[in-house]
């Protein structure tokens, strides 16, 4: 039996049925939610290791249910949202959520989301012992003191590359909006600050991918943001 309790909230029926035959097939545990009230009262009394959460709910928006359940919860939170509504996808990610899905989707990709937010949810805990050095692939950075290197070589990055690449490492499998990004590295988030963004993590790419292996480390989700992928 696999350990995670999924929560589905999701109002359409045959999505739903679709989403918990794959869980159940999958030896996934998994509860149910029609809507943003019943959502956040099973979060509360079951609290479930990863979050499936449709945007278009009947008595509440998506982006509320998220902003809610942050506020006193980090459980993994993985978007369903129809390919209309890509601005309420990245206010979902702004919001706090850590993936999204794109309906209509495969029974893949559903699985591929989970495992991903399965992976990240179990390296944040070994991180919590070990938060100095962060090592994924051939990348290691030292965050205390301020190098990175690749398969042994020193990394020569720029403070701003460096930043960024700190901040995709910390949020290692998530997918980060270029707002989120932009206000981090720079405090906010003008179309100037966008287009730079675009610059410095074309540069941070071709580097972290000059290594022998020529691993890709970064995955862009264009018109959304960017994700560190987990390598092995
Ligand atoms: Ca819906």
């Amino acid at each position: 039996m696999n350990k995670f309790l999924v929560l589905v909230i999701e109002d359409d029926a045959p999505v739903r049925n679709l989403i918990t035959t794959t869980l159940k097939t999958h030896d996934y545990r998994y509860l149910t939610a029609e809507n943003g009230e019943n959502a956040i009262l099973q979060v509360t009394s079951h609290n479930p290791d990863v979050i499936l959460l449709d945007l278009g709910l009947p008595d509440m928006d998506g982006v509320e249910v998220i902003k809610k359940i942050r506020s006193w919860s980090n459980t993994p939170i993985i978007v369903i949202s129809a390919r209309s509504e890509d601005t309420d996808k990245i206010d979902a990610l702004d919001a706090g959520a850590d993936d999204y899905l794109t309906k209509p989707f495969s029974v893949e990709e559903l699985l591929a989301r989970l495992r991903v937010t399965q992976r990240h949810f179990a390296i944040m805990k070994q991180e919590k012992d070990n938060d100095a050095i962060f090592e994924n692939g051939d990348l290691k950075i030292d965050y205390a003191a301020g190098c990175a290197w690749l398969a042994g070589a020193e990394l020569h990055l720029t403070p701003i590359e460096y930043k960024l690449l700190c901040l995709l490492s910390k949020n290692m499998g998530k997918v980060l909006t270029h707002t989120y990004i932009t206000q981090q590295i720079w405090g906010s988030s003008w179309e100037n600050d966008v287009a730079s963004l675009r610059v410095f993590m074309a540069t941070l790419r071709k580097k972290l991918e000059s290594g022998p292996a020529g691993k890709q480390y970064i995955q862009t989700h264009i018109g959304i943001g960017y994700r560190m992928l987990r390598v092995e």
